[in-house]
């Protein structure tokens, strides 16, 4: 689906029309895949319109930069301030994304790149719907284990979401897309079960909830937290532990999550069908207590919702 194009980008510490927000061809991100970026939803509630977690997933972009010994020139607050500003300024204030990216630019093509200078960064925003298909939330989607392995560890860190990382993640989701899935899911080093190609996977069993710990080679996500913490609240048992690739088949239910995909149930895994084939019903309670975060229906006890 065609990028909706807003007015502005926040470019650099400037706001920019949209069409003027230009890299040279020669950045060093381009070649090397030197970046660090976020993505945020925007909601509607009832406070007003918020950010979901910005100041996480902000905090999350300083951590990835740090990572690469990439320093992002402007602090959490600067930051958490210019999202709101780009979403204001292009008045996106629901059913939208905000993308702040730090990458290394022009000036140098050594692989090393103009590491001493800071990075160049830049925020937009956009309206994005749902990720993973129209009736995705409601209907689920079919995915399948992908024959890609996930980035091992000490290769490249998962845990920064990083630019280059989503070469793996193009892998995973074309191949699956080609074989007719919505998603490929993929499997780590250790022959565990990963992560998708953009969202985090949780399955049910036997009334708990059961998803790869952090060092399973993912991008541990804001979305995971947020379920696990919601699931905690509604005393469902939360269990971070390796899972073989056979227990998604013989699992209740499967989801899985991410701030574009939110909460997407799996119907099936390899063509085989998970529980009924349809929306289970922890995936649904789970959804409820999300979803009820923007409509006021669930308490914000960690103030999640940053008002614009
Ligand atoms: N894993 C990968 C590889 C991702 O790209 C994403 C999306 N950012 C996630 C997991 C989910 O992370 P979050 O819930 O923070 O969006």
């Amino acid at each position: 689906m065609a990028l909706k194009e807003s007015k502005y980008i926040w470019h650099d510490g400037k706001i920019v029309p949209w069409k003027e927000a230009k890299v040279h061809v020669l950045t060093h991100a381009l070649h090397y895949g030197s970046s660090v970026f976020e993505g945020i939803r925007v909601y509607k509630s009832p406070k007003g319109s918020v950010a979901f977690r910005l100041t996480d997933h902000i905090l999350r972009m300083k951590n990835s930069a740090k990572i690469y010994y990439m320093e992002i020139p402007y602090t959490v607050e600067d930051l958490v301030s210019s999202c709101k500003e780009i979403v204001k300024k292009n008045n996106l204030l629901e059913g939208s994304y905000i993308r702040p990216i730090a990458y290394r630019g022009y000036g140098e093509m050594g692989v090393a790149g103009n590491h001493e200078e800071p990075a160049t960064c830049s925020i937009a925003a956009w309206e994005w719907g749902s990720y993973l298909g129209d009736n995705g939330l409601e209907d689920g989607v079919d995915v399948c284990v992908s024959s890609w392995q996930r980035v091992s560890p000490n290769t490249l860190p998962s845990l920064a979401k990083a630019g280059g990382n989503y070469l793996s993640s193009i892998l995973i989701t074309l191949e699956a897309k080609r074989q007719g899935f919505t998603e490929g899911i993929a499997l780590n080093q250790g022959g565990f079960i990963s992560e998708g190609a953009g969202e985090n996977i949780f399955l049910a069993s036997a009334g708990k909830l059961i998803t790869p710990p952090s060092t399973a080679s993912i991008l541990p996500g804001l979305t995971r937290d947020t379920v696990i913490r919601l699931a905690k609240e509604i005393n469902i048992e939360v269990v971070e532990q390796d899972i073989p690739r056979e227990m998604l088949y013989i699992a209740d239910e499967v989801f899985l999550t991410g701030t574009a995909a939110e909460i997407t149930p799996v119907k099936s895994i390899d063509r085989i069908k998970v529980g009924s084939g349809s929306r289970g019903p922890m995936t649904k309670k789970l959804q409820e207590s999300f979803f009820g975060l923007f409509d006021g229906s669930t308490k914000d006890n960690h103030g999640w919702l940053e008002l614009i």
